[in-house]
């Protein structure tokens, strides 16, 4: 049993992981739930995530959210959705119970309702913070904003079984209607139960969204690579690609059907991340960054 989590601030989500696996939990049930908490809560939503999340440039929270897991590679997501604060289980229901994979905007509203959410109004979705950082956007024009966290958790279970799930608020004062990397199967996440999963859940997701990373990782990992690796391998891979000095944010993290876990970033601090394996949660960081050629 092993799981892994973006950033410092998905510290509760790992430790909630730890709590329900040791009560017989599998791994999707797992994600949900330990998602679902952080999700909610306004305070955590300037990590651009659910509740409280950065508004677009009409005002109005848009989260993007997705799970999948490893076998065979089941999916659900919604994006642009309006007036729910746990995307992700809206997520999971689209995955279950609709015969299609990915929901956006009105639809994924309408489809919630259906399933007994109530959507609620926008001034419920936005924090104070979220308020105060739109009054700002308004009187500059422009995003002061260099935020991009995104909660991203990834969960191997008892019984062997791999599931990963996403979710943000997306980029702050996006495009109204606007789908980031979140959400998208190989960019924003990627599952595959002979290999492992990954998450490539923070950064610029509309250059994210071009190279696949979380799919390219699974790849690697399954050629034999070890989780911090393979994460390592994509970033420089895209580096090559995009060259050093219009690299832009991505942060990785993977784990492995062994449970063994690691991350890759390019932001220019150490790009923290929380583990476990069997025991308690482990604070890790991609050393100071990740070497780029
Ligand atoms: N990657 C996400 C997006 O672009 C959110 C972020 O990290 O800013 O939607």
């Amino acid at each position: 049993m092993a799981a892994v989590g973006t950033w410092a601030f998905s510290l509760a989500a790992v430790e909630r992981v730890r709590r329900l696996m040791a009560a017989g939990s599998g791994a999707t049930h797992c994600v949900q739930e330990a998602m679902a908490e952080l999700e909610n809560d306004k305070e955590t939503g300037c990590f651009v995530v659910g509740r409280g999340g950065f508004p677009n440039k009409a005002g109005v929270v848009q989260c993007d959210a997705a799970i999948m897991e490893g076998l065979p590679g089941r999916f659900g997501a919604v994006a642009a959705l309006p007036g729910v604060g746990i995307p992700l289980t809206v997520a999971r229901m689209v995955m279950d119970k609709n015969t299609h994979n990915m929901l956006v905007g009105e639809g994924a509203a309408a489809f919630a309702k259906e399933q007994g959410f109530s959507i609620e109004d926008n001034s419920d979705m936005m924090s104070e913070a979220g308020l105060d950082a739109y009054e700002e956007f308004l009187e500059n024009r422009k995003s002061t904003s260099k935020n991009h966290d995104t909660l991203g958790l990834i969960v191997l279970d008892h019984l062997g079984n791999i599931t990963v799930g996403v979710s943000t608020s997306g980029a702050p004062f996006k495009d109204p209607g606007r789908v980031g990397d979140s959400p998208l199967p190989g960019c924003g996440l990627y599952a595959d139960n002979r290999a492992g999963a990954a998450a490539g859940a923070t950064g610029d997701g509309d250059k994210i969204m071009c190279f696949c990373p979380s799919f390219h990782v699974v790849q690697l990992m399954k050629q034999g690579l070890s989780p911090a690796d393979a994460c390592q391998s994509v970033i420089q891979d895209i580096c090559h690609r995009v060259g050093k000095k219009d690299i832009f944010e991505i942060g990785l993290i993977a784990l492995n059907m062994k449970g063994e876990i690691g991350a890759a970033s390019t932001v220019s601090f150490p790009y923290t991340f929380w583990g476990y394996g069997m025991e308690a949660a482990e604070q890790r960081q991609s050393n100071p960054h990740t070497h780029i050629d």
